[in-house]
């Protein structure tokens, strides 16, 4: 018999998945997982405790040699695989997704696009982890340099992009040759457990990739104090990957963090104003501003701030705010009532230190979906530069609007944040383009680009952003050791 909500759609009812096999959470448990546009509940996940953890690395564990030394042409047939699996089941898991992360379901199925490109990008990826053959100083030895997988690692994620930011863990280090135990984030653990669904049914070796869903207190503790676990790849809050880095630093695990963001978007006057307030529009409200690296900070140079505010500001007034599966919805929902909280309270500071509200600042009102978290899209303007969401990552449809007069002011604005994941910067100077993009301390520049994320380019941040990058080639050196082997080969023998 299927469960179905209020709306007709069937329960969902996610598993944990442990050496290649289905299961429940050994104590029984499982939490629930709510809409966020209208409060119903969506399914519910087997909750896992630290024993589940623990059989998860020992199933990881267990496979680890054998998946290690499987050529890498074989490794990368595997992800072939999984990458064709997401393709045909992609409609299925946006819906997945929206409905328990609320985005618009052209941007779910976008993401889930994405997340088949990581393997698509890492099978061809996996077949070329090269070493390096150096040249001797004496002839009596060769000098070699290898590439191996680091072992087991652990890929704990965020509910803001649930399938991606999976993805683009799992693929490196399965192309690398390592094993992964996944542990998403609660408000989102069904587009993982629909992922998995793809991963089992391309028939990946027992063990090589397994998933738990859970409180993250005993999971993490599991993850972090087991040696075997010689990696743990983390995207979220800079608090928590400040704790997970220190605690890691105990067994000298390795560490990849892609933390919080506090991107600033640069308007130069002779910019296409146009293509500039569009790429702002794509930046800032995308996931309902809930992004590391979309725009949260606007500097615009005061000659065209006036029509830079006015248009943006019509723009911003015609997004369409609602529930992520109606058609023609622009921002969804936000992820749940604390991020309404924070809001609020950036919108309230703002106008208590003299700001305006230029459009928006309140709460949505959207029909039929009473208990949704919909906040409409807002730009706040006239503020001094030490308001809340000139510090704050805002992590919502907020953003700020100040002016600058030169370039160099415009760059020490910029910097001035202990943030430094993705940059915006729009003009037509090249030469300014160049000095700009080199002044900015930040990851990713998008130079008239408001959307520079692919599969194929590093990604990740500088400073309390974050450390290692994600992506791109670099993306499987993340989860490669290089060892060196000094051969001694004796003389040759003499004829
Ligand atoms: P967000 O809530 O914005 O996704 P968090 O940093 O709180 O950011 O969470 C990101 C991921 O890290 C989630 O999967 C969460 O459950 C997990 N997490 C949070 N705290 C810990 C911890 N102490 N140990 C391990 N994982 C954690």
């Amino acid at each position: 018999m299927t469960v179905e909500t209020e709306a007709g759609r069937a329960l969902i009812q996610g598993r944990l998945y442990i050496g290649g096999t289905w299961c429940e959470a050994k104590a029984g448990g499982r939490f629930e997982v709510v809409d966020p546009s209208n409060g119903e509940l969506v399914g519910t996940m087997a909750s896992a405790r630290a024993d589940d953890a623990q059989a998860a690395v020992d199933a990881a564990a267990g496979a680890f040699a054998a998946w290690a030394a499987l050529p890498a042409v074989q490794r990368a047939r595997h992800l072939r695989r999984v990458a064709e699996r997401i393709w045909a089941e992609r409609d299925r898991i946006a819906e997945v997704m929206t409905r328990e992360q609320g985005k618009p379901l052209v941007e779910a199925r976008g993401e889930v696009g994405m997340t088949a490109e990581y393997f698509e990008w890492n099978a061809e990826e996996a077949r070329r982890v090269y070493g390096d053959l150096i040249p001797a100083s004496v002839a009596s030895k060769r000098l070699a340099v290898l590439r191996q997988p680091v072992g087991v690692t652990a890929a704990i994620t965020p509910w803001n992009f649930p399938a991606s930011m999976l993805g683009r863990k799992i693929a490196p280090a399965l192309a690398a040759g390592c094993t992964v135990v996944c542990k998403p984030a609660s408000a989102t653990p069904l587009t993982a457990w629909a992922l998995f669904e793809c991963l089992d049914a391309a028939g990946l070796p027992a063990g090589v990739a397994n998933l738990i869903a859970g409180p993250a207190g005993p999971i993490g503790d599991v993850l972090l104090t087991d040696r075997r676990v010689r990696k743990i790849s983390f995207t979220g809050s800079t608090e928590v990957g400040k704790d997970l880095m220190r605690r890691a630093a105990d067994q000298m695990k390795k560490v990849s963090l892609e933390l919080g963001g506090h991107a600033p978007f640069l308007i130069f006057a002779d910019a296409d104003l146009t293509r500039a307030v569009d790429g702002l529009i794509a930046s800032k409200y995308r996931n309902a501003g809930q992004t590391c690296i979309c725009a949260n900070r606007l500097y615009v140079e005061e000659s065209v701030a006036p029509e830079v505010e006015a248009a943006l500001a019509e723009r911003v007034r015609r997004l369409r705010v609602g529930p992520g599966l109606e058609q023609g919805v622009d921002v969804g929902p936000l992820i749940d009532g604390d991020a309404m909280t924070r809001m609020r309270a950036q919108v309230e500071d703002a106008v208590e230190r003299g700001g305006r509200v230029v459009c928006g600042g309140q709460r949505a009102e959207v029909h039929g979906h009473l208990g949704g978290h919909f906040f409409a899209p807002t730009v706040l303007a006239g503020l001094p530069r030490d308001a809340r969401v000139a510090r704050e990552e805002t992590f919502g449809p907020i953003i700020g609007l100040w002016t600058f007069r030169t370039e160099a002011e415009a760059i020490a604005l910029a910097n001035d944040t202990p943030y430094g994941l993705a940059a915006y910067v729009y003009t037509r100077d090249l030469g300014r383009a160049v000095r700009v993009a080199e002044g900015l301390e930040y990851g990713i520049v998008g130079l008239n680009d408001p959307v520079p994320t692919v599969v194929q380019a590093p990604f990740g941040g500088m400073k309390e952003s974050g450390t290692g990058r994600e992506g791109g080639y670099e993306g499987v050196l993340a989860y490669l050791e290089t060892k060196f082997v000094s051969i001694g080969i004796g003389e040759a023998p003499t004829a």
